[in-house]
């Protein structure tokens, strides 16, 4: 299924932040949204129960309250988020393994780079791994992808 994540720049700023805050161990987290909506809204960086800069883990512990939480707000995890830290932002085969929500976009940052990282996008359903673009918007209100720029009022 191909699609595109639309997400928020505040978002993706955090995200990379929490990455370059916890290098050389990889970080992680989710962004939550409504359910239904595709829309990541509620940014949660998680602890790295692995502490390895080529491996990550959620602490189960706070993973069960993370979904008990959303369940209750009706979220799902719209994103779910880690980081590279020696290698390019691409799925490892771990990590290929380990996914396990086909409606959750996985994002890979490396800060290989301690000037510039990336930031990539995927699909991850039943082992086959698909990029999807990344559109990063001001405001999830404004963002249109036509010529037709007038915003709703
Ligand atoms: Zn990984």
């Amino acid at each position: 299924m191909a699609g595109v994540l639309r997400i928020r720049r505040d978002l993706v700023d955090e995200i990379v932040a929490h990455a370059r805050r916890d290098h050389p161990d990889e970080a992680c987290g989710v962004i939550a949204g409504p359910d239904g909506s595709d829309r990541p809204e509620r940014f949660i960086p998680m602890l790295n129960a692995a502490r390895s800069p080529t491996f990550y883990e959620f602490d189960s512990g706070d993973l069960l309250k993370l979904y008990r939480e959303m369940d209750a707000n009706d979220e799902v995890p719209v994103v779910i988020y880690h980081s590279h830290t020696a290698t390019e932002a691409y799925p490892s085969r771990t990590d290929v393994s380990y996914a396990s929500e086909p409606f959750a976009h996985y994002v890979l940052v490396s800060t290989r780079d301690p000037e510039e990282h990336e930031f990539r996008s995927y699909r991850i359903v039943e082992g086959v791994v698909t990029e999807e673009p990344v559109e990063v918007v001001e405001s999830y209100m404004f963002a249109h992808t036509g010529s037709d720029d007038t915003p709703d009022a």
